[in-house]
């Protein structure tokens, strides 16, 4: 897939697989508000890319959430994408689904599986949600 360059591409510039930290390299800008049960969505302000994050959300799920939009970020940055819930999760949307592939494999970037038994322990170690077992 065309993403596993991008993701190489990123974190070879930034020399690092941290979303929070590639966002501030990149100039995005992240906003942690009251989002109800939005997890976090992705908007460009005035050309001002943003990422809106759900500041109830605990930090495993921040985290996955930061990728997710800095996959939009990255990937579509002139697209108002929809908000991401918990039902984005198993979306067949073609945006979303790169967004969650993206976000799944930026985190597990140079990850070693050796001590991992099955695809829900990566995950679980990982802090990444058990529905992206399809992208492993
Ligand atoms: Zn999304």
């Amino acid at each position: 897939m065309y993403i596993d360059n991008i993701i190489s591409e990123l974190v070879k510039k930034y020399k690092t697989n941290d979303p929070f930290q590639i966002a501030k390299e990149k100039g995005i800008v992240i906003l942690y508000q009251d989002l109800g049960n939005t997890y976090g969505y992705y908007r460009s302000y005035k050309r001002m890319p943003i990422i809106h994050i759900n500041n109830s959300l605990d930090e495993k799920d921040q985290k996955f959430t930061c990728c997710h939009e800095l996959a939009h970020a990255t990937l579509h940055p002139y697209i108002n994408t929809t908000f991401l819930k918990k039902n984005t999760f198993f979306s067949v949307d073609k945006i979303e689904v790169e967004a969650n592939y993206f976000a799944t494999h930026l985190l597990l970037y140079n990850q070693d599986f050796e001590n991992c038994e099955t695809k829900i322990d990566i995950l679980r170690e990982n802090g990444i949600p058990y529905e992206m077992e399809r992208f492993l």
